[in-house]
């Protein structure tokens, strides 16, 4: 707080210096614009912004419009500069993203909003409960969509921090949203970090992928529900959503399962059906797709075969954690049971320097797995297997606290 009252102190002279000129160029060309009195650093670097704005085919008067009463929200620089050391375990994640008040309203929304969910199935091919999910994990079904300006949250990040180039970047696209008409500075609320309306889209995901599916010429993602979750549909298609495949299903893996086997990557269902994996209480459709095999919390919890359909979800949100919240929110939705697989929760995930601890203690125990980096790969996987092999655990290759613990009473 205080390092950045002294720098806003310094750029509150050298912006005066530097307005001082501009005063006396603009007077000695006699085309005076009167800068008001409390200009400072901040404005001076909106002003700066301008000739980038008209670039992008802004006009002066959106931008004025845009900008009138906007400072800098200190509010945004705490939430930027929150990251958590503490990692949530995925069953807690889970638990919050999949209750079962959203299964039931998803449920609700799913009949209120029959017409345009049907219509938006037919263009697009992404099923409703995968539509309905995604609104349900963005904004709890437009409960909260984030009560930032957009364009002050922006401006803030691209005036200082380490999010400038984003905060920047997203402000031009946010200015072309409002130069279009597709909404005004006051509807154009968001999050933080510039996600806004009911889909949560970052202004230059809007300007790629948001649709206007009602046909009043603009695309509203704040105020209009088919406009919104159609473009979400519109997304998922675009990032490669196939409308014939499910996003992946839950999967049982036989015992004495060879861990190792999750390292050779994507195999056909039919193939890891061969390797003994079956489906609870259902077929295992799509038996000559490509699957991955997904063992978010190691075999002690629930292993999922994942699609194409998958990958398509992340793009949205580049999380397996977001993905299957998702995809299961879905499943629910459309009346599935949850999960048969109980999740570890004698267990916990570990934080990165944890992880890196996990890779010190392989070293010294012999494990050549190059360096102390705090990302498991193949190797510190291979190794962990080894251990556990040894110990006489499942060798499942994961990396969790039951396996620190272990490692440190060597
Ligand atoms: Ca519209």
């Amino acid at each position: 707080m205080k390092i950045a009252q002294i720098s806003r102190f310094r750029f509150r002279v050298a912006s005066g210096v530097i307005l001082a000129i501009t005063a006396f160029i603009a007077a000695s060309t006699l085309c005076f614009t009167p800068v008001p009195a409390q200009a400072d650093a901040f404005d001076h670097w909106v002003a700066g912004v301008w000739p980038d704005a008209r670039r992008a085919g802004v006009s002066r008067r959106t931008f004025d419009a845009a900008f009138r009463g906007v400072r800098p929200d200190e509010s945004v620089y705490e939430s930027a500069g929150n990251q958590p050391e503490f990692v949530k375990p995925i069953w807690e994640y889970l638990e919050r993203a999949v209750s079962d008040k959203r299964v039931k309203n998803g449920k609700e929304k799913l009949r209120t909003f029959h017409n345009i969910l049907n219509a938006i199935e037919g263009v697009y091919g992404v099923p409703r409960y995968v539509v309905l999910a995604i609104w349900g994990m963005e904004t709890n079904y437009g409960g909260y969509m984030g009560n930032k300006n957009v364009i002050e949250a922006l401006a803030t990040l691209g005036y200082r921090g380490r999010r400038q180039r984003f905060g920047r970047k997203q402000l031009i696209a946010a200015l072309q949203i409002l130069e279009r008409g597709d909404t005004t500075p006051d509807r154009m609320s968001g999050s933080w970090a510039g996600a806004m309306g009911h889909t949560q889209f970052i202004p230059t995901t809007y300007n790629a992928y948001a649709v206007d599916f009602d046909g009043d010429g603009r695309r509203d993602i704040w105020d209009t529900i088919a406009d919104a979750l159609a473009s979400t549909a519109s997304y998922l298609r675009v990032s490669g959503w196939r409308p014939d495949l499910r996003w992946g299903y839950e999967v049982q893996l036989p015992p004495n399962f060879d861990y190792s086997l999750i390292e050779s990557g994507k195999k056909t269902v039919k193939q890891w059906r061969d390797l003994g994996l079956r489906r609870p209480g259902a077929r295992m459709e799509h038996a000559n797709e490509q699957a991955n095999l997904l063992l978010p919390a190691g075999a002690n919890g629930p292993a999922f075969l994942v699609f194409k359909n998958f990958r398509a979800i992340k793009r949205y949100n580049n999380s397996d954690a977001y993905a299957l919240a998702v995809g299961h929110l879905s499943d629910r939705i459309s009346g599935n049971p949850p999960f048969t697989q109980g999740w570890p929760t004698n267990d916990a995930p570990l934080t990165r320097s944890q992880r890196k601890e996990v890779q010190s203690l392989l070293i010294r125990a012999g494990y050549a797995i190059g360096g102390v980096d705090g990302k498991i790969g193949r190797k510190t996987r291979a190794a962990i297997r080894h251990y556990q092999r040894k110990k006489g655990v499942t060798p499942d290759g994961f990396a969790s606290m039951l396996l620190l613990e272990r490692l440190r009473g060597r």
